[in-house]
């Protein structure tokens, strides 16, 4: 499958909506800084239809070489942000996962392991699942829909069958599970070009049509597809970029602004370069700090580098790596 540079994405983005109508809000990072996300590189043991950062089985070369991993433990005890997020690719398939997630515990940091479930299930990784509960890992894994067809869809034919095989492993030892302290979220994200729009009735439905499975979990949260990467790709080779931006836009929800998770976050590429977020990272917007020496007075108050991406943030519920970040889905036609 071809893919767009980041320039060509940037350039999209920008040309697909009338300069009058561009993201225009002023966004300012908080003085602290609560989550830390490391993106280990792009290899994944899956490809699916709406990967943000175009990750597969083929990225091996992209992955975070270990001079930047040890700038990644150093900046855990510079910055003592209050969560680790780890995140790829499948973050799980790097050398040195175990060795971020156990500094990140013995520093006292929550740590959140993004998994797309059939990690879990590699032959070679058949102590992963029993690691993550011993660190009292917070797993967050992506399941697009409570159904086969529409997760098939998304993540390709067998993902359904082995996500829900994935879950009861986790469900046995005690994710999910009331009082274990193992916390187990599911990521959903809406087919193509809907908006996300979970609703409590809709959580029900998840959790009646999983429990018929044998799957129990703690939250349920629901992310807006990025028109970035593959995505955009798809957008553009169905000439819906357009209809898709406006679709955003008019969405636009001002609620959503406060929770934005760029306010409270560093992403940090595989290369050590350092992010508002990791849609900016994938669009190479970084920001002008070094992650050798980045401090919180660094952090605290700047101006977050945004663009026409930022739409799919505040579009609706709004939409962060922590699900919605508004309660009514109130919509402006300008920001
Ligand atoms: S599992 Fe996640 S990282 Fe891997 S291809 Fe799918 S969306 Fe991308
Ligand atoms: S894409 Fe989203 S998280 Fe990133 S800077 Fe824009 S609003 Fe913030």
């Amino acid at each position: 499958m071809a893919s767009l540079s980041a320039q060509q994405q940037r350039e999209l983005l920008q040309s697909n909506l009338p300069a009058e109508e561009s993201f225009r809000a002023s966004l300012q990072r908080q003085s602290s800084l609560q989550v830390l996300q490391l993106n280990l590189g792009r290899l994944c043991n899956m490809r699916c239809s709406h990967c943000h950062v175009d990750a597969g089985p083929d990225q091996a070369h992209t992955q975070m070489p270990e001079a930047v991993v040890q700038q990644c433990l150093d900046a855990m005890e510079r910055l003592k942000p209050e969560l680790v997020d780890l995140t790829g690719g499948a973050p799980e398939l790097h050398q040195s996962f175990r060795q971020l997630v156990r500094h990140a515990r013995s520093l006292g940091c929550r740590v959140i392991d993004r998994c797309n479930l059939t990690v879990l299930l590699l032959p070679a990784l058949a102590d992963l699942a029993p690691f993550l509960a011993e660190q009292q890992v917070e797993i967050v894994a992506s399941l697009p829909a409570p159904e086969e067809l529409n997760t098939d869809a998304q993540r390709g034919d067998g993902t359904w069958k082995a996500s829900l095989e994935a879950l009861r492993l986790l469900n046995r030892l005690g994710y999910g599970q009331d009082g274990s302290g193992l916390e187990l979220t599911l990521m959903s994200n809406p087919a193509g070009e809907e908006l996300q729009q979970l609703t409590p009735c809709d959580e029900i439905r998840w959790r009646k049509t999983l429990a018929e499975m044998g799957v129990a979990f703690n939250h349920l949260i629901g992310l807006n597809n990025m028109p970035i990467a593959r995505f955009l790709l798809e957008l553009e080779e169905q000439q819906r970029t357009t209809t898709y931006l406006q679709r955003l836009r008019q969405a636009y929800n001002p609620c959503s602004v406060s929770g934005l998770m760029c306010r409270s976050t560093l992403s940090v590429s595989a290369k050590g370069e350092l992010f508002d977020c990791d849609f900016n990272q994938m669009l190479e917007m970084p920001l002008p700090l070094n992650l050798a020496s980045v401090g919180l007075d660094d952090l605290g108050g700047r101006e977050i580098i945004t663009g026409n991406h930022c739409y799919g943030c505040t579009a609706g519920q709004g939409s962060s790596c922590s699900g919605a970040t508004a309660t009514s889905a109130a919509s402006s036609s300008s920001n």
